[in-house]
C-alpha cells in the first residue's frame, strides 16, 4: 500500500487515508479529487474490505470504465470487477430489477430513452386531443422530468399547491393530467425513463424497510464523485444509503456545478456537513493538470462569482503560454482559424489529433467545426448529438430485441409492428392503442386477446396480428435459454431485418449494413468482456440495460484512432485534454440566451466557462465571432462578458484589433449592416475573387499572421467551399426537421452548393433520403 500512496500528495494522503467518519473532498479543477476517490477504493480493498461491499458513484459510464482500470492496476482486476462501480442510474437500474416485483414491476423492464418517452408524450398529448403548441412535447417532458427529480409523483403533484398555483400550471392547466397518464402507461409497458430509475429507487428504499436494510448492509462504503452535481433524488438516495453507518466519501466542487437545469443543487454538497454528523473536511490546493497561466486564467475568471467558497488553487508545473483570444468576423471563419491552428500546432509542436478538444456550448455549434475540420481531412469524434443507438435501423433492431425481453414496451412495438411492413398498417395500431387504452393494458394484451378486448379489426387483419404475435412470442422463448449474441442473431434474421438491408447494395443500404454490423461487433464485444469477468450466461437483458443508459460522454464509436474531440463543456466535465479550444464565446452563447435572466444563472455559466478552461493542460485557446447564422439570419454578436473576468495579464488578445488590452469589440456594439452585406457575400455563389472575403481583406494581423502560415498548408481550400457552408441558412447537422411526405427525421449531413445543395436526412419512418434543398418541403421543428 505505501507504494501506491507514494503517488499522492500529502493533503490527498490525509483524505485516503481517513476512513473513520463521514468525508467531503472539497477541492478546485485538477486538484486530484477523482484521484483521491480512485485510491481511497484501492486503499479499502488492501485493508480487507470485499469489492462487493464499496458502491463508487461516478457522472458517466466512461468515468467509471477509467476508474476501474486504474483501480485494476493498482490492485488487480479481479478485485475491480466485482466492485459496485457505475453511474446512479446504471448502479440503481440493477438494484431495481433485483426487487422489482415490490414496486409493481417485472425484472425485464424497459428502460425508455429521452426520445421513447417524447414520443410517449406525442401520443398522450395527440389522444387528448390537445394543441401540441401550448404542450409541446419536449416541454412537457421538462416539467415530468423537473417533477420525478423532487421526488413529485402524479399524485403527489396534485396535492403540492405551489406548483398548482403556479404559472406554468395555469398556461397549461392539464399538465397533471397528462403526467398521470404518462406514468400510467409507462407502468403498463413495463417501462421506466431515466428518472424513474432515481425515483423509483427512492421509493423502493422508502416503502421497503428490509430492502433498504440490505443494501446498507451490502454498501458498507460510498463513494461519490462530482457531488456538486447531484439532484435531490439523488442525494436522498444516498443518505438513506450512508446516512446511519457514516462510512461515505464524496468529493466535489463548488464552481463546477453545472447541472442546476437538471435540477442539481450545489446545496447539496454545501451542506453535507449538517447532514452528516462529523462530518471531516478536506481540501486539496494543487492543481496537476494544468500549466500556472491556465490555473491562474481560470481563478481570475471564477474569484468574479460571489457565491462561492474560497479557495487557494495554485500549480507548480510550467508557466505555458498565454491564453490565446481568437476573434473571427464570422461563425464560418471561426471554425476556419479553430482548424488552421490545429492543423498548424500538430505539424509544428507535434501534437496528435487526441491532444485536441473544441468545446462548445450546445451541439449545434459542431456542424461549422466539422465542416472546417472535414475540409483540411483533420479526424474528429463527436460526442453527443445523435448517438449511434438512435439510428434508424439501429433502434429498429433494438426494438425486436427490446420485446423479445418486454413484449408489453409500448414504445418498441409501435416502431416494428409494421416494419419490415407485413401489412399492419397506422389504423390497425390506431384501434390497438385506443384499446389498450380504453381497457387499461398494454398493447402487447390487446394483440394477444383482441377478441377479450374487442379489438374492431377484420379476420384479414386478426390473422396478420396473429402472425406477428408467434413471431414475437418466438423470440421471448428463445431468449430464455441463449446468450444476447445467439438471440440477436436470430432476431436480425427471422424478423425480415436481414432480407429488408442486406437484399441489395444500394449505397444507403451499405451504410445501414455497416451499423447493423456494427451493433453485432458491440454485442460480441460486450459478451467478451463480461466473461472475461466471469460471468457465464450473458443475457439480452444485460445488454440493454447497457446501451440504454449511454451518456453523452459514452457516444465515441472508436477510442483508440487518433481524432480532434468535439463536445459540449456540459459533456467535458471530469476530463482533460491536452489542448483546448472554447468557442462561440459570445453574449447570447456563452453566456447562453436562456441563462441570463438573473445573476445566478450569470453565475452558472461562468462556472461552465471555469470547467471548460480547466480542461487544458497545456495550452487553452478562447474564440469568438462578431456575426453568426442564428435562425436564418446573421446576427451580430458581441464578446461575451466574460472575456472581460479574465485577468487580460494571463490572455494573449489579437494584437492589431486590440489597443492595449482591450477584447475587440467589447467596447462597441458591432456595425450591423456590415456584417449583413459580409454575409450575403458568402451566400451569393457568383461572387469573384478570394479578395471579396472580408476575412481576407481584414488582414486581421495576429490572425492572418497565422492564416498565412496555414494558408500554405490548405492551399487547395477553395472560397466556393466557403461559400456552401452558408446556402442552408438554420439548418444544420442534428437539427430535427418534418417533412412534407416523410414525416419527421434528422439532418445527418449537408453538400453541395446553391441550387445543387442536397441535405441527407434519417427519417424516423423511411429511412434516409438525399433532399435536394431546392425543391424539398420541410420544416425545422
Ligand atoms: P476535476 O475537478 O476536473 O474533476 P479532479 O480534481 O478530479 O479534477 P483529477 O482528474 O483527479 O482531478 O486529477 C487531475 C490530473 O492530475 C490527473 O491527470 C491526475 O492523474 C493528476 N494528478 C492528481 N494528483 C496527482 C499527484 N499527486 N501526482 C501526479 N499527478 C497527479
Ligand atoms: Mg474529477
Amino acid at each position: 500500500m505505501e507504494n501506491f500512496l507514494q503517488e499522492l500528495n500529502k493533503s490527498q494522503q490525509d483524505a485516503v487515508l481517513y476512513n473513520e467518519g463521514p468525508s467531503l473532498v472539497i477541492a478546485g479543477a485538477g486538484s486530484g479529487k477523482t484521484r483521491v476517490l480512485t485510491y481511497k477504493i484501492a486503499t479499502l480493498l488492501e485493508s480487507g474490505y470485499a469489492p462487493y461491499n464499496i458502491l463508487a458513484l461516478t457522472f458517466t459510464n466512461k468515468a467509471a470504465r477509467e476508474m476501474k482500470e486504474r483501480i485494476a492496476g493498482l490492485v488487480g482486476l479481479p478485485l475491480a470487477s466485482r466492485l459496485w462501480m457505475g453511474t446512479f442510474h446504471s448502479v440503481f437500474s440493477r438494484i431495481l430489477r433485483a426487487n422489482a416485483d415490490r414496486i409493481g414491476f417485472t425484472s425485464d423492464f424497459t428502460i425508455y430513452d429521452s426520445s421513447d418517452s417524447r414520443s410517449l408524450i406525442k401520443s398522450i398529448v395527440k389522444d387528448k386531443g390537445l394543441d401540441d403548441k401550448l404542450y409541446k412535447p419536449s416541454s412537457v417532458q421538462a416539467i415530468i422530468s423537473n417533477a420525478k427529480n423532487a421526488l413529485i409523483t402524479p399524485a403527489a403533484y396534485l396535492l403540492n399547491k405551489e406548483l398548482m398555483e403556479s404559472d406554468m400550471y395555469s398556461k397549461r392547466p392539464l399538465i397533471q393530467e397528462i403526467y398521470q397518464t404518462y406514468w400510467n402507461r409507462c407502468l403498463r409497458a413495463g417501462a421506466m425513463d431515466f428518472d424513474d430509475l432515481l425515483l423509483y429507487t427512492n421509493i423502493l428504499f422508502r416503502d421497503h424497510a428490509d430492502v433498504l436494510e440490505r443494501y446498507r448492509s451490502i454498501f458498507r462504503f460510498v463513494l461519490v464523485d462530482e457531488y456538486q452535481d447531484t439532484n435531490f433524488a439523488q442525494h436522498l438516495i444516498v443518505r438513506q444509503l450512508a446516512r446511519e453507518h457514516g462510512r461515505i466519501c464524496v468529493v466535489g466542487d463548488d464552481a463546477q456545478s453545472i447541472y442546476s437545469f437538471r435540477g442539481a443543487n450545489i446545496s447539496n454538497i454545501l451542506n453535507l456537513k449538517d447532514e452528516y454528523p462529523g462530518c471531516r473536511t478536506f481540501k486539496l490546493e494543487q492543481n496537476y493538470r494544468s500549466t500556472r497561466n491556465i490555473v491562474s486564467a481560470a481563478n481570475s475568471l471564477i474569484e468574479k462569482n460571489k457565491e462561492q467558497i474560497r479557495k487557494n488553487v495554485y500549480s507548480e508545473n510550467a508557466e505555458g503560454s498565454k491564453i490565446e483570444v481568437l476573434n473571427a468576423y464570422s461563425d464560418y471563419e471561426e471554425g476556419y482559424f479553430v482548424a488552421n491552428r490545429i492543423l498548424e500546432m500538430h505539424s509544428s509542436d507535434g501534437y496528435v489529433f487526441n491532444d485536441f478538444a473544441i468545446l462548445y456550448r450546445t451541439n449545434a455549434q459542431s456542424r461549422i467545426f466539422e465542416e472546417a475540420l472535414r475540409k483540411r481531412s483533420i479526424p474528429y469524434r463527436i460526442y453527443g448529438g445523435l448517438s449511434f443507438y438512435q439510428r434508424k435501423e439501429i433502434k429498429d433492431v433494438i426494438s425486436y430485441f427490446r420485446l423479445a425481453v418486454n413484449p408489453h414496451d409500448e414504445e418498441a412495438l409501435k416502431r416494428i409492428i409494421n416494419y419490415p411492413a407485413r401489412g399492419i398498417g397506422d389504423t390497425t395500431l390506431g384501434k390497438i392503442i385506443e384499446c389498450g387504452v380504453k381497457h387499461d393494458v398494454s398493447l402487447w394484451q390487446v394483440i394477444v386477446s383482441p377478441l377479450e378486448y374487442a379489438l374492431p379489426v377484420n379476420s384479414g387483419t386478426l390473422g396478420k396480428l396473429q402472425k406477428f404475435r408467434e413471431l414475437i412470442e418466438d423470440f421471448i422463448e428463445e431468449n430464455r435459454s441463449l446468450d444476447a449474441m445467439e438471440i440477436a442473431e436470430i432476431i436480425i434474421r427471422r424478423s425480415g431485418i436481414f432480407k429488408e438491408i442486406f437484399s441489395d447494395r444500394s449505397v444507403e443500404n451499405i451504410s445501414r449494413q455497416e451499423n447493423i454490423q456494427e451493433l453485432m461487433n458491440g454485442i460480441q464485444e460486450y459478451c467478451s468482456n463480461r466473461r472475461e469477468e466471469g460471468n457465464e450466461h450473458i443475457s439480452l437483458v444485460d445488454f440493454l440495460a447497457e446501451i440504454s443508459l449511454a451518456t453523452d460522454q459514452d457516444t465515441e464509436e472508436d477510442g483508440t484512432s487518433d481524432k480532434v474531440t468535439m463536445m459540449t463543456v456540459h459533456a467535458s466535465k471530469g476530463l482533460e485534454f491536452k489542448n483546448v479550444f472554447v468557442v462561440g464565446l459570445e453574449e447570447d452563447l456563452f453566456p447562453s440566451s436562456l441563462s441570463k435572466s438573473s445573476e445566478s444563472e450569470i453565475e452558472e455559466e461562468r462556472r461552465l466557462l471555469y470547467v471548460a478552461i480547466t480542461r487544458a493542460e497545456e495550452n487553452c485557446v478562447l474564440s469568438y465571432a462578431a456575426t453568426r447564422y442564428r435562425n436564418g439570419q446573421p446576427t451580430a454578436m458581441p464578446p461575451s462578458r466574460f472575456l472581460k473576468d479574465i485577468d487580460p495579464c494571463y490572455l494573449k488578445l489579437p494584437s492589431a484589433l486590440s489597443s492595449g488590452n482591450k477584447i475587440p469589440g467589447l467596447d462597441r456594439e458591432p456595425h450591423f449592416g456590415k456584417y449583413t452585406s459580409h454575409a450575403s457575400i458568402y451566400r451569393n455563389k457568383t461572387t469573384g475573387s478570394r479578395s471579396s472575403f472580408p476575412m481576407w481583406d481584414a488582414e486581421m494581423s495576429a490572425s492572418t499572421s497565422s492564416l498565412k502560415k496555414v494558408s500554405s498548408l490548405v492551399s487547395s481550400s477553395t472560397e466556393s467551399e466557403e461559400r456552401t457552408l452558408t446556402s442552408i441558412g438554420n439548418i444544420s447537422v442534428n437539427a430535427r426537421i418534418r417533412h412534407d411526405r416523410f414525416g419527421e427525421g434528422t439532418v445527418v449531413e449537408i453538400s453541395g452548393e446553391g441550387d445543387n445543395c442536397k441535405v441527407g436526412v434519417e427519417f424516423d419512418q423511411v429511412g434516409k433520403k438525399q433532399l435536394l434543398l431546392k425543391f424539398a418541403k420541410f420544416t425545422v421543428i
